[in-house]
């Protein structure tokens, strides 16, 4: 392989065998009314028992919810009857990070999107190449997308992944658009349709609720639980994202939702709202990484 060093494409190689294993499991494990973190913790066991760490916690966003929902601590909440789970899941290998996502379909009608967002994401795959104008990979998502009668989400996007870096530079629109950046040899990135039906706004909306967080800043906070948990989330995830889930036990029990608070506070830390789709309809993903070759790109996850 060219223009990447043998470490960075070892490690990469070795990320995406793992997720690619990870979600296939995961596509037999995930069952209605199972709870959702099951699923989260099941994804993240995986990954680490085969040699990775998650670059982020397991994403398990359903129906409009198009994407960055995890389970916070002591979630409740279960897998609902006809529904559309996407499982998007990251792994890193010193750094190197894979990313990638299916969607579950439980309700028939719905099969047909989740084809469709799967099939823009082999047509993406098949066409990508050094050198490629972004806005030309958008155009040809966004057409086969039409093309099968849905629509693509809008403001949500592909994107290079970096070392310990999950958006790094370069994002793929799912979209023909105005840009003037390229696709370039030796780089990885993610490329992830999300489609939805044609009557829908075709674009997302934060929600209200936030389970993903990530490191920002480093200031110093004045209170000591607040300052172990900085410590323990720059030692352990750097600038890659967290969830809740994670930190516990790092301090006593009765001191962990002020000190988080106060990193929240201070923005040492920021959280990424969920995404639901702006008129509620439902969103489906296919999400792969893909290292760009020569004479075209090879598929990591
Ligand atoms: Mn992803
Ligand atoms: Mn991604």
């Amino acid at each position: 392989m060219k223009n990447i060093n043998e470490e960075a494409f070892k490690n990469l190689r070795l990320a995406g065998r793992i997720l690619r294993e990870t979600r296939e499991e995961l596509k037999v494990f995930v069952r209605e009314k199972m709870p959702i973190i099951e699923v989260c913790e099941k994804a993240e066991e995986l990954i680490r028992r085969k040699g990775g760490k998650p670059a982020f916690p397991c994403n398990v966003s359903i129906n409009d919810v198009a994407a960055h929902y995890t389970s916070p601590p002591g979630d409740e909440k279960r897998i609902p009857e006809d529904s559309l789970v996407k499982v998007d899941i990251g792994a890193h290998v010193d750094g190197y990070v894979a990313d990638t996502a299916v969607t579950i379909c439980f309700n028939r009608e719905l099969r047909d999107m989740v084809e469709a967002a799967e099939h823009a994401l082999k047509k993406a795959v098949e066409n990508i190449q050094p050198n490629m104008p972004t806005s030309r990979l958008g155009a040809i998502i966004e057409q086969t997308i039409k093309s099968r009668g849905y629509k693509p989400i809008s403001n949500l996007t592909g994107h290079q992944v970096g070392k310990y870096l999950v958006h790094a530079g370069t994002s793929l629109p799912n979209v023909a658009h105005v840009s003037f950046a390229k696709v370039k040899l030796g780089e990885a990135y993610a490329i992830e349709p999300f489609v939805t039906v044609q009557n829908a706004a075709g674009k997302v909306e934060n929600g209200s609720e936030v389970t993903i967080f990530r490191l920002v800043k480093q200031k110093p906070p004045k209170n000591p639980h607040a300052k172990k948990l900085l410590e323990h989330i720059k030692d352990n995830f750097k600038t890659l994202p967290f969830a809740e889930r994670w930190l516990q036990n790092v301090v006593p029990q009765e001191h962990f939702k002020e000190a988080f608070r106060e990193l929240l506070l201070s923005k040492v830390i920021i959280g990424y709202p969920v995404f639901i789709e702006a008129s509620g309809k439902p969103v489906a993903q296919a999400e792969h990484t893909v290292l760009i070759a020569e004479d075209g790109c090879l598929v990591l996850t």
